[in-house]
């Protein structure tokens, strides 16, 4: 049963064609009626013709009119559409065709149509709308220039990162063995002389950390496919990698997840995992033995990890500027870093179409959140 209001607005059309003029002039869409028995007969509302800056006074009410002035590569897409819905009326009728406007310009129009077929089928007339959306079409389109142009640049970026801390290592090298060969024979050198050896073996071992830092983080994303990574096994592994900084701390690494397998950048999600537990372990008091918990949750879409420590806490103030290049809270004295770790995670987790995030509590500890995307 159709609504009362649609039966009357029928009734209204059929006794009164001012309605159908208002039903057209208040529509966004230009609309046409196609005479399929004889092709040459078409019937344009104004709208159809105003949007491309046409005098609708002015144009014939003839197929010809507006086959002159559509792009005709998109014409002969609307053809081909035309003759599927003609012999399949589940086949579409729906196109974004670019049309010239008077003025020049490029309007891109969104035209749809159905077929009204006979009692045999055959479609003898076509009623259908055209709407304006150059707008939308044009913003889209400049995003998704301004997207080529930062991903050329990020590229161009990372080259550059890469090609520079790989070329500097070369004299850094150097600087560190004539500078380690002094330090040897330093009992030849004077009190002034002992001193600026030891700041420029420090100072450049520092250097080589910023360096191997900057390059591992130009390196993320060099992996295309993602693969099956073990869980239980990666952490085991990390706990013999990390042997030396967990026994020197007498840390404790457990993980009370389940034993999942998970499709992933394997060596950025290890890095990523990696830096965490460094981290937890590193800014601790030394009076605290470092306790790092971790755990995933599966969630429909992605997992969520967490890696919880018992070290110093960060301050609420403080929880964006961490994720930033170079961003570090303390002074080298204290905590040594070069403050690219936390920055190297959020990248790696922003490849997997995650997010970074963290709670804790000054004197207590801190749990660090990341998302995976399944
Ligand atoms: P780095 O450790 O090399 O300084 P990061 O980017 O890994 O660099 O960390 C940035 C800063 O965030 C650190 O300097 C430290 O102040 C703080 N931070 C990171 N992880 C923790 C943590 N688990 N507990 C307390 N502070 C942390």
């Amino acid at each position: 049963m159709e609504h009362y209001l649609k039966q009357e607005l029928y009734e209204l059309i059929k006794s009164d064609s001012k309605i159908f003029d208002f039903i057209q002039k208040g529509s966004l869409d230009g609309i046409w009626y196609w005479d399929l028995e004889k092709p040459e007969n078409e019937w344009m509302s104004e709208k159809f013709w105003t949007e491309l800056g046409y005098n609708p006074n002015k144009m014939p009410h003839k197929a010809s009119a507006w086959q002159g002035i559509i792009n005709q590569d998109d014409l002969n897409l609307a053809i081909e559409n035309f003759n599927k819905h003609c012999s399949d009326p589940t086949h579409p009728y729906d196109q974004t065709v670019r049309y010239i406007h008077k003025n020049g310009s490029t309007v891109y129009i969104r035209c749809r149509g159905i077929a009204i077929r006979d009692d045999k089928g055959k479609p003898i007339r076509m009623l259908g709308a055209h709407t304006n959306i150059t707008e939308i079409t044009e913003s889209k389109i400049e995003i998704e220039e301004i997207n080529r142009q930062l991903n050329e640049k990020n590229k161009e970026l990372e080259q550059f990162t890469y090609l520079t801390s790989h070329d500097l290592q070369e004299p850094l090298n150097s600087i560190i063995s004539f500078s380690s060969l002094l330090e040897g024979n330093k009992e030849n050198l004077d009190e002034i002389g002992k001193k600026s050896i030891e700041v420029i073996v420090n100072s450049s071992h520092r250097m080589k950390d910023f360096i191997i830092a900057l390059l591992e983080y130009s390196r993320i994303g060099k992996q295309k496919v993602k693969e099956e990574v073990n869980i239980i096994e990666l952490i085991k592994n990390l706990k013999t990698d990390l042997y030396d900084i967990i026994d020197k701390n007498e840390a404790s690494i457990n993980y009370i997840g389940k034993p999942l397998k998970i499709q992933a950048f394997k060596i950025d999600l290890i890095k990523l995992i990696q830096n965490l537990i460094i981290n937890g372990i590193k800014y601790t008091d030394t009076e605290t033995k470092p306790k790092i918990v971790i755990d995933i949750k599966e969630h429909t879409q992605h997992y969520e990890f967490s890696i919880k420590d018992n070290g110093i806490g960060i301050a609420k103030e403080h929880y964006d500027k961490i994720f930033e290049v170079f961003q570090r809270l303390h002074t080298r004295n204290k905590f040594s870093g070069t403050g690219i770790g936390l920055s190297h995670c959020k990248k790696v987790v922003e490849l997997h179409g995650g997010e970074i995030w963290l709670t804790s509590e000054i004197g207590k500890g801190t749990t660090f959140y990341f998302t995976i995307s399944k």
